[in-house]
């Protein structure tokens, strides 16, 4: 049987729509880039997070790395990344991701971590450092730096506007009203707030929701408001998928058109870029959200 066909079968037997149907990883740039990754001691949330767009990317030769180890101090109802008491910080890190970057001739990095509550500066200098290490070895990639809210400690997202990535993200995940499900330790509001600092700071902004969790179409424009109001540039809207049973369950699964309604909304309230559809992830094809 085709390695297609088993896809198929297995995304049935899940009892997924078609329209979240993706094909295997496979091809010459998808081995490659799984290599490099591999012999660099990479982590990427591409594979952390269980990615359906993971051959998609990395067929294409791009990667969204994961910096500050692959042990989260959170524990969000969605995420599929391991939560525990996290390694020590690893200072080699940001040249390892320098030079993988360089390696894999990336035009647009898309960088993230899991958080680290556990730090007294939230992780915040290794983030500058990678950048920092990023500009050097490859001057021409331009960057995304998707942050965690640091505790709405606004000294530590200053570090980040310091460093001025092309493109600052942080991800409101749900709506207000699911927020505390979804992902216990974070706060609506404190997202919010994160967002704004960074607009006022002069970056280009960046969000991401997953729909499918229980939220309203209100819900879901109210959010787009407060999004509007914090001078939001970008906003992905993609379908959530639960990574394993112990996850939250999938409770909608939203159609194309839906999506495809809530991106004319998104556009009409006055969001740069709105990305909306069911396979959208924040970091797909991010360097469409370049200025
Ligand atoms: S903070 Fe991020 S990496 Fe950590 S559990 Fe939540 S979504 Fe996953």
């Amino acid at each position: 049987m085709s390695i297609d066909k088993i896809a198929d079968k297995k995304e049935k037997r899940q009892g997924k729509p078609k329209w979240l149907r993706v094909k295997l990883p496979t091809g010459q740039n998808y081995k490659k880039v799984r290599k490099l990754v591999s012999s660099h001691k990479l982590h990427t949330i591409c594979e952390s997070g269980n990615c359906p767009n993971m051959g998609e990317c990395w067929g294409a030769g791009t990667a969204t790395f994961m910096i500050l180890g692959n042990i989260c101090t959170r524990s969000c109802g969605f995420c599929a990344v391991s939560t525990g008491k996290p390694l020590a910080v690893d200072w080699s890190e940001p040249e390892r991701v320098a030079r993988s970057v360089k390696l894999m001739e990336v035009k647009h990095a898309v960088v993230t971590s899991v958080d680290r509550d556990d730090l007294k500066d939230g992780g915040s200098i290794i983030w500058t450092d990678t950048v920092k290490a990023i500009r050097r070895v490859s001057p021409s990639t331009t960057m995304e730096t998707l942050i965690p809210d640091f505790k709405g400690n606004m000294d530590q997202v200053q570090r980040i506007i310091d460093v001025a990535p092309e493109v600052v993200s942080h991800n409101m995940e749900t709506v207000k009203r699911l927020t505390r499900s979804v992902r216990i330790q974070a706060r609506y509001e404190r997202s919010l707030e994160v967002l704004k600092y960074l607009k006022e700071g002069g970056m280009r902004t960046k969000t991401g929701i997953m729909l499918g969790l229980g939220e309203t179409e209100e819900e879901v424009i109210e959010a787009m408001k407060d999004l509007v109001d914090v001078g939001l540039d970008v906003l992905t809207l993609g379908q959530y998928l639960q990574p394993t049973p112990k996850h939250l369950p999938v409770l909608d699964f939203v159609t194309p058109e839906q999506f495809a309604k809530y991106k004319v909304i998104g556009l009409e309230l006055g969001i740069q870029y709105v990305e909306s559809g069911p396979l959208v992830r924040s970091s797909y094809k991010a360097e469409k959200h370049l200025k």
